[in-house]
């Protein structure tokens, strides 16, 4: 999508791009780019295409969500989508973003510091360990495809306060979604919200969803990585 038609999309949205804003994404872009020579970050390269399916993506999640003064940890955030994006867009938010993978989180800090960004930390830990010893912390946790909805729900869910949001933004979640009630009864978590919906131009399907969280959780949760792999909770 060219930038014309991202800030018409992001009207529909009900956001108005600042100049600085654009400046930053612009600026996010070209080091996007260029250390995405050095080491693989991303297979989607052309501007038009990270507009669209990295920058205009990542903040669908206010389809679902008000993002006002609040704490947000992102799990699996790789190059930073929608981390650093929800970051350049609503700069009061306080930001974690979590990565297993230590060069994405060299390249995370090295565009928190060119683009000045303020209140957001990387974190570079497995989500599974890091949701051990930080419990009840965020008001909001999210994940743009990282692994199976399980998965995310056993190592996110620990993070939030009660009462605080889970959002995976997925494409086709039908089958996630067969057989989680368990979760949500285990987790202590009611589904919220299901929001599908198709990306301008090139029509490719959406879902979010969200879960709230009703209790505190059961230190036993999460499992680890290899039962949660193996078993369901
Ligand atoms: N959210 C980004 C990246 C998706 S790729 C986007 O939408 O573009 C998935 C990323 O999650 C990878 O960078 C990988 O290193 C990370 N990841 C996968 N499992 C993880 C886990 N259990 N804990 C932390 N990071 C994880």
């Amino acid at each position: 999508m060219n930038k014309e038609l991202f800030i018409k999309e992001l009207e529909k949205l009900k956001i108005t791009p600042t100049d600085l804003q654009l400046e930053q994404l612009e600026k996010y872009y070209e080091i996007l780019v260029s250390e995405n020579k050095k080491y693989n970050l991303t297979a989607i390269t052309t501007k038009e295409e990270v507009y669209l399916k990295h920058f205009y993506d990542s903040l669908t999640i206010i389809k679902i969500i008000d993002l006002t003064d609040q704490s947000l940890c992102d799990i699996g955030t790789g190059a930073g989508f929608p981390g650093i994006v929800l970051k350049i867009f609503y700069p009061t938010l306080s930001i974690t973003l979590v990565d297993s993978t230590l060069k994405k989180c060299n390249f995370l800090n090295y565009v928190i510091k060119e683009l000045k960004l303020n209140n957001i930390k990387v974190l570079n830990k497995r989500a599974e360990e890091f949701a051990k010893e930080t419990r009840e912390e965020y008001d909001i946790v999210t994940s743009r495809a990282v692994a199976p909805l399980k998965h995310l729900l056993e190592y996110s869910i620990p993070l939030l306060k009660v009462d605080g949001t889970y959002i995976a933004m997925k494409s086709d979640i039908s089958k996630e979604i067969e057989n989680i009630s368990n979760y949500e009864h285990k987790l202590s978590i009611k589904q919220e919200k299901i929001i599908k919906f198709n990306l301008p131009i090139e029509k490719s399907l959406r879902t979010l969803i969200s879960y709230q969280k009703l209790k505190p959780t059961n230190i036993i949760y999460p499992r680890k990585y290899n039962e949660i792999k193996k078993k369901d909770i």
